[in-house]
C-alpha cells in the first residue's frame, strides 16, 4: 500500500501539480491571471471546432447554509440575514448575461447542477426565477439534466415536487449516514430515524434520479454503523450513493474539536479500509456498480452528466459567488457580480488534468491514455499498470487491453492514478513506487 491515502480528485490534482511544478491552487491560477475582456472576446467569437465536441453544463453556486456541519470546509455561509431572493435574481441575471454570448448561445447544455453551501435554502419562487432565466436565455438539450443538491430539513416532499414542476430531474442529498451518534458528531440535523422517514417519502414522491452522501470512517464509527448505513442505501430505492472518507479540514469545527482533544479521533489504513470495503461490497452484492471513484450507482439510474463535464474538461460556466468552472479556453471563479478571477488554460497541461479525470471512472486503457504524447509513454504507462497489477490493484477488463480497479484499487484509486500520471509525464524515469 500506499504511505499517505489520497481521500479525493483534489488530493490527486495537488500530486499532479507537484508533478508539473506548477504553483498550486488558486495561488498558481492567479498568478497567470487575464481579465474578462479577454473571455468576452472568445465569447463574442462563438465556439470553435473542437470547443463544439465538449461537453457542456452549468454550475451554480449557492453558497449559504441553515446551519454549518462540524466537519465542512466547502464554499458556504450560515445564511443569517442573506436576502435570498436577491441572491436568485442575481444569479437569474446572470444566465440572461452569458445567454447573449454566441460561445454559449451556439451550443445546448446538458447539464445544470445547482452546488453549495445548500442550494435549497433558496424558496420554490427563486428557483422558479433561475430556470425561467434559464429556459428563457440559455439552449439546453432535450433531457438535460437538472441536478439540485439538497439537504433534508429543507427539501420536504412539497418543495421537492414544486421543483421536479420546474424542471428538477436530480436531487443529491447530504445524509453522511443515518447514525444518531454519527450525526451528532458530523453536526447534522434530524436524527437517524428522521433522516430516514425523511428519505423515505421523498423516494417515494419523487420520480426522478435520487442519490444520497455516506461518509464512512468517522470517529469511532462502529462495524454496526457503517453496515446499516450500507443496508439502508439497498433498502431505499435510492439510485445513487456517493461514499467518501470523512477529511478532516484544517479549521473546520471537527478539526478544531479534535485538536482540543474534545473529539477523541484515532484511525489507521487498515480501519479506513475496512470500512470502505463493507460499504462497497455490500452495495456492489446488491446490483450497484461503480460510477466514478467514490460513486455507486444502479445499473442505468443516474447518468450523472454533470461529472463528465467536469472529469472530461467540458465547457462549465460557473455562476454565482464562489462558483468555479472552465469556458472558452478559460478557467474562472467567480468571487461576487462583477468579480472574477480569469487565467487561460495551458494547454500543454491540460492533457493530464484530462486523463486525471477520466481515471476516476476507474478504466485504466494505455493506449487511449498514451493518445497525443510523446513515443514511449505508451510502454511507460503499461509497465506501471502491470506493477499496479501485480500489487492487486487493477485487473484485465472485459475486453481489450484496458484493466478495471480491484476493490483496494477503487480505495486507493487517486494515489493509483497519480502514479500513472508520473510515468506519462516522466516515461524515461525508472524509479519505482515505494509501497509500504
Ligand atoms: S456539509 Fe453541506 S450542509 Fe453542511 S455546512 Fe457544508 S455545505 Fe452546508
Amino acid at each position: 500500500m500506499f504511505s499517505e491515502r489520497f481521500r479525493s480528485h483534489h488530493d490527486a490534482e495537488a500530486g499532479l501539480e507537484a508533478m508539473l511544478g506548477k504553483p498550486k491552487g488558486h495561488l498558481g491560477r492567479l498568478l497567470k491571471m487575464k481579465s474578462w475582456a479577454d473571455v468576452e472576446k472568445k465569447l463574442r467569437d462563438g465556439p470553435g471546432a473542437q470547443e463544439r465536441s465538449l461537453p457542456r453544463g452549468i454550475y451554480i453556486h449557492v453558497p449559504y447554509c441553515d446551519k454549518i456541519c462540524s466537519f465542512c470546509n466547502l464554499n458556504r455561509k450560515e445564511r443569517g440575514r442573506a436576502d435570498l431572493d436577491a441572491y436568485a435574481a442575481y444569479i437569474a441575471g446572470e444566465l440572461k448575461a452569458f445567454g447573449e454570448y454566441p460561445y454559449v448561445r451556439e451550443q445546448p447544455f446538458n447539464s445544470v447542477y445547482f452546488g453549495g453551501g445548500t442550494p435549497t435554502v433558496l424558496s420554490v419562487d427563486g428557483f422558479a426565477l433561475i430556470l425561467r432565466a434559464l429556459g428563457d436565455h440559455i439552449p439546453l438539450a432535450a433531457g438535460c439534466e437538472i441536478s439540485v443538491e439538497t439537504t433534508q430539513h429543507n427539501l420536504g416532499v412539497q418543495k421537492a415536487l414544486a421543483l421536479s414542476e420546474l424542471g428538477v430531474n436530480r436531487f443529491s442529498v447530504g445524509i453522511q449516514t443515518f447514525s444518531d451518534r454519527g450525526r451528532n458528531v458530523l453536526g447534522r440535523t434530524f436524527n437517524g430515524e428522521k433522516s430516514l422517514e425523511a428519505l423515505r417519502e421523498l423516494r417515494a414522491a419523487f420520480t426522478g434520479v435520487l442519490g444520497i452522501d455516506i461518509i464512512y470512517s468517522y470517529p469511532d464509527q462502529s462495524i454496526e454503523e457503517i453496515t446499516r448505513d450500507a443496508e439502508i442505501c439497498i433498502e431505499s430505492e435510492i439510485d445513487s450513493v456517493s461514499f467518501y472518507s470523512l477529511m478532516i479540514h484544517k479549521g473546520s469545527a471537527l478539526a478544531q474539536s479534535i485538536e482540543n482533544k474534545e473529539t477523541e479521533f484515532t484511525r489507521n489504513i487498515e480501519w479506513d479500509r475496512e470500512r470502505h470495503h463493507l460499504f462497497y461490497q455490500k452495495l456492489t452484492k446488491a446490483g450497484f456498480s461503480l460510477l466514478e471513484l467514490s460513486k455507486l450507482a444502479r445499473p442505468g439510474r443516474d447518468a450523472y452528466r454533470y461529472i463528465h463535464v467536469q472529469y472530461e474538461n467540458g465547457d462549465l460556466i460557473p455562476i454565482g459567488s464562489g462558483a468555479g468552472g472552465r469556458l472558452a479556453g478559460f478557467r474562472i471563479f467567480s468571487m461576487a457580480p462583477g468579480h472574477r478571477f480569469v487565467s487561460p488554460i495551458n494547454k500543454q497541461y491540460e492533457r493530464y488534468y484530462r486523463m486525471l479525470g477520466e481515471l476516476q471512472f476507474g478504466l485504466y486503457d494505455p493506449k487511449k491514455m498514451a493518445e497525443g504524447l510523446p513515443p514511449g509513454t505508451e510502454k511507460a504507462i503499461l509497465e506501471k499498470i502491470k506493477e499496479l497489477e501485480g500489487r492487486g490493484f487493477l485487473i484485465p477488463a472485459a475486453q481489450g487491453s484496458a484493466r478495471t480497479l480491484t476493490p483496494d484499487g477503487i480505495f486507493w484509486g487517486n494515489n493509483i492514478a497519480v502514479e500513472v500520471l508520473g510515468a506519462a509525464i516522466n516515461p524515461a524515469k525508472k524509479e519505482k513506487t515505494v509501497y509500504v
